[in-house]
């Protein structure tokens, strides 16, 4: 069967091929189990599901891996800030792992509403941190990390010597040095572009392991060049995300796959596009921040009912994936009215078949 994927990478749709047939390796970019599942993880949920179905039906044997972030993803992408599980664990006074058991829950609850197959694989990255340390010493070894104070970052620059750092995202090296000069100074970092592969923990952070460098924990971009190479080999089919993960998220794991191992590790990279509400970025600040729960219950006061989360899901498989989607009451209960008709149609067309 024929199937064509826009490829991030090339910019253009390709003919899939997998590379040992009838295998094919999927990876998907999971949820940072800190909050509860939203419309935002509502749409790569869907998206993937649909290829993941997709490749089941025309006969390939899938190998889906998607991860559970538990572990080193910090309030902002300039490595700073505290580690979001940590905080949230702090501010509710529970452990990490309490909160990541609640909000895995929660996000499997919501997404079995949404009728999204499990992946076969959920990998934790907290489960992982003796394959990440393995790692780090190889980009280490190959020159392209540096060590300070018990953290060790990506040299971007080195590595862009001799390969193409923005190649994914489009980003150049040079607007990169005078967009992100700011921090500089304040950092240890011989570049602000640079990223963390391992973070020194200070004295007060909970969520710590021995390394050969200190007690700390891993840079959240290494999770995921880590368990998708262990599941799928070091070279596997297609790797998917959201966009907003395509930089610095997976040029990072790009980098970090063709330091540690000589060549990349994904033949094709898809992105689907972000959901808006009445036009606006999803935000907590914005106040049109709608998890799922207060979707499916109707218990938000943006929403003018509950919508069923088979609207939902037809609301967002009506929109290419690639395309911006905008969510507001009007086009939900559009879908929902066009789901119900489709419904009804096929159940009259069951009555006639005499199923
Ligand atoms: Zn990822």
């Amino acid at each position: 069967m024929d199937l064509k994927i826009y490829n991030t990478l090339t910019r253009k749709k390709e003919e899939f091929k997998p590379l040992n047939p009838p295998f094919v390796g999927l990876y998907v970019c999971g949820p940072t189990v800190y909050g509860d599942a939203h419309l935002g993880h509502a749409r790569p949920g869907i998206t993937f599901d649909v290829l993941y179905r997709y490749l089941k039906y025309a006969g390939y044997k899938v190998r889906y891996v998607r991860n559970i972030t538990d572990v080193g993803h910090l309030e902002n992408d300039a490595d700073e800030g505290e580690d979001k599980i940590a905080k949230k664990a702090r501010l509710e006074q529970l452990e990490p792992m309490e909160v990541v058991f609640h909000y895995v829950r929660l996000y499997h609850k919501n997404m079995d509403e949404l009728n999204v197959l499990r992946p076969n694989i959920e990998p934790q990255a907290s489960g992982h941190i003796l394959e990440q340390i393995e790692m780090i010493k190889k980009i280490l070894d190959a020159g392209y990390a540096y060590e300070v104070n018990g953290s060790v970052y990506f040299d971007v620059k080195k590595y862009a010597e001799k390969y193409n750092y923005g190649k994914l995202s489009g980003r150049k090296i040079d607007d990169l040095l005078s967009t992100t000069r700011d921090l500089d100074g304040q950092s240890e970092k011989k570049n602000s572009f640079d990223f963390a592969l391992w973070k020194k923990a200070s004295p007060t952070h909970i969520m710590r392991w021995p390394s050969p460098w200190s007690d700390g924990f891993p840079g959240w971009h290494l999770e995921c060049s880590v368990m998708s190479t262990k599941y799928l080999g070091e070279v596997f089919d297609i790797h998917g995300g959201g966009m907003d993960l395509l930089f610095p998220h997976h040029e990072c794991e790009i980098a970090q796959s063709t330091a540690a191992q000589g060549k990349e590790s994904v033949r094709y990279w898809m992105h689907n596009n972000l959901i808006t509400i009445n036009g606006q970025k999803m935000g907590k600040s914005l106040g049109n921040f709608i998890t799922l729960d207060e979707l499916f219950s109707g218990n938000h006061k943006a929403l003018e009912q509950a919508y069923n989360p088979m609207t939902v899901r037809f609301f967002i498989l009506q929109a290419h994936y690639r395309g911006t989607l905008d969510f507001s009451n009007e086009a939900l209960k559009a879908a929902e009215k066009g789901f119900k008709r489709l419904m009804r149609f096929k159940n009259q067309m069951r009555r006639c078949l005499g199923r």
